[in-house]
């Protein structure tokens, strides 16, 4: 019971496909108490049955971008748990037209509503929890290697990741005299709702499980796993840090020979 007694908003369960609901998941066995609010309408009926079975709250509609939302959240989470312990933040919007294709020709607008929801969100979210975090706390987001490296497709949703994972450094500045941590966890490529949206998904999904020191992606219980380590006090020491839970894919510098004979049809 690493988490027992803490109390963790969950933000970012659309199906039970959403790393968010591995990670609600996981924290609730781990002795958690969950709140799990749900971006729009349409996902009500998938999310109340999830947020009913680990015995979740506070399952209301919650828009990142409607700060009336935002703000009777907070007010009835104060008013119920009276603080956080942990947020996880695993949020992240762009027109799906726009992850294909050159990055260069991304529009204006979508440019900032990619990062309003998918980088600012997190900003927004920590300074309203961190007034609830009055014994320390743990913050987590999720972001993906496309905002280390330019990704094929990965586009703007790329640039959001760079901020993102700044801001976590930012973020973790800010607070940690508050004994509160900010970290996030750089995924493998998994298949959601949100990665189908991305160009060229499937195949790349392929590719990546050649490419990875593992020889396997990511699973969901990799990545949940990382997920209460981060949320309980085994990483007390542990912050501003973008953690890659991506079976390797990002510490590698070239392909593995095993692909390079098939690529260059050679024995070399
Ligand atoms: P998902 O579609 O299950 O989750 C994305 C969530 O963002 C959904 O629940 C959606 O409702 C929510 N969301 C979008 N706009 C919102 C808004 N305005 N207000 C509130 N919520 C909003 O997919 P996922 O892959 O589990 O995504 C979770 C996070 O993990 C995202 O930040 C994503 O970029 C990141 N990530 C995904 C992968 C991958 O391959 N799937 C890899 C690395 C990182």
């Amino acid at each position: 019971m690493l988490l027992k007694g803490k109390k963790i908003l969950i933000c970012g369960v659309a199906n039970d496909m959403s790393m968010a609901w591995a990670i609600a998941k996981h924290a609730a066995e781990e002795g958690a108490e969950i709140a799990m609010p749900y971006a729009i309408p349409a996902l009500e009926k998938r999310v109340r049955p999830l947020a009913e079975s680990i015995g979740a709250k506070f399952v209301r509609e919650c828009n990142v971008q409607n700060d009336e939302q935002m703000d009777a959240l907070f007010v009835e989470i104060e008013k119920e748990w009276g603080h956080l312990d942990g947020i996880l933040h695993a949020i992240a919007f762009s027109d799906r037209n726009e992850l294909s294709g050159r990055y260069a020709d991304t529009s204006r607008e979508n440019f900032k509503n990619t990062m309003d929801v998918s980088a600012y969100s997190l900003v927004d979210l920590t300074r309203r929890s961190a007034r609830l975090m009055n014994n320390g706390g743990s913050i987590i987001t999720l972001t993906y290697y496309g905002g280390e490296k330019s990704i094929p497709n990965y586009n703007v949703m790329g640039v959001a990741k760079s901020a993102l994972e700044s801001s976590v450094r930012y973020l973790a500045a800010d607070l940690g005299a508050d004994g509160i941590r900010v970290n996030a966890i750089s995924a493998g490529p998994i298949a959601t709702l949100a990665s189908s949206g991305v160009g060229g998904f499937k195949s790349m999904l392929k590719l990546n499980a050649e490419l990875t020191p593992l020889r396997r992606n990511m699973t969901l219980d990799d990545v949940s796993g990382a997920a209460v380590y981060l949320f309980s006090n085994l990483s007390a020491g542990v912050t501003g840090e973008i953690h890659h839970v991506d079976c390797g894919y990002s510490t590698t510098g070239m392909i593995p020979n095993s692909l390079k004979d098939v690529l260059l049809n050679s024995d070399a």
